[in-house]
């Protein structure tokens, strides 16, 4: 285990796992209806790749980069980094995004793709941050949830702390004097 993790919370035998069973759940979802799968850069592009090797249908991939956070506190502002190239007129969209906390995010592209005329809008994501303010925090449910995590900061499996720990094979959380 890296130095700088306290703990594993979640391994890579449970990530495969349950990606595969959200695969499955999709890939019925989802038969003839050729979506678009977009995967929220930087953080989803791990859980984006394993998911849709599990998804046995037609479906066409895009990617789109936005920015939230700076170190471990977001900036409560959401930042279009690079937009979609795909349009989304008349289009199933599944957004693939790494980790849902406050809900900003998610709840920003939502309406944005809402007003680009996309057909359908679901949101997949592999962690759900277990906030104490979940109830308040009612900018965006997600359709689709790997893991429900503790209200800690995370890294691992795409997700970082000033763009390190993206590569760890498992989601873990960090000690807090890296980032104190
Ligand atoms: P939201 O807009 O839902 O508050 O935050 C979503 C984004 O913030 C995620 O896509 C992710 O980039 C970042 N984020 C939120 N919580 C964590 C965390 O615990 N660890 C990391 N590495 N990023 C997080």
């Amino acid at each position: 285990m890296n130095s700088d993790i306290k703990k594993i919370l979640i391994d890579e035998n449970t990530l495969k796992e349950r990606i595969r069973e959200l695969g499955g759940i999709l890939t019925q979802e989802y038969k003839d209806r050729n979506p678009i799968v977009l995967c929220v850069l930087k953080g989803a592009f791990i859980f984006m790749a394993d998911l849709v090797k599990e998804m046995d249908c037609p479906l066409q991939i895009d990617f789109m980069a936005v920015s939230s956070y700076n170190g471990t506190h977001t900036s409560g502002e959401v930042k279009i980094v690079k937009d979609l190239d795909a349009s989304l007129e008349g289009r199933d969209i599944l957004i693939v995004e790494d980790i849902l906390d406050t809900g900003l995010t998610l709840s920003f592209l939502k309406k944005s793709f809402e007003h680009r005329g996309a057909r359908s809008i679901r949101i997949c994501t592999l962690l759900l941050k277990d906030r104490a303010d979940r109830e308040s925090c009612n900018f965006v449910t997600a359709d689709y949830v790997g893991f429900t995590v503790p209200d800690e900061f995370v890294v691992g499996y795409g997700l970082d702390y000033n763009e390190r720990y993206r590569n760890l094979p498992y989601i873990g959380v960090l000690k807090e004097e890296v980032y104190s």
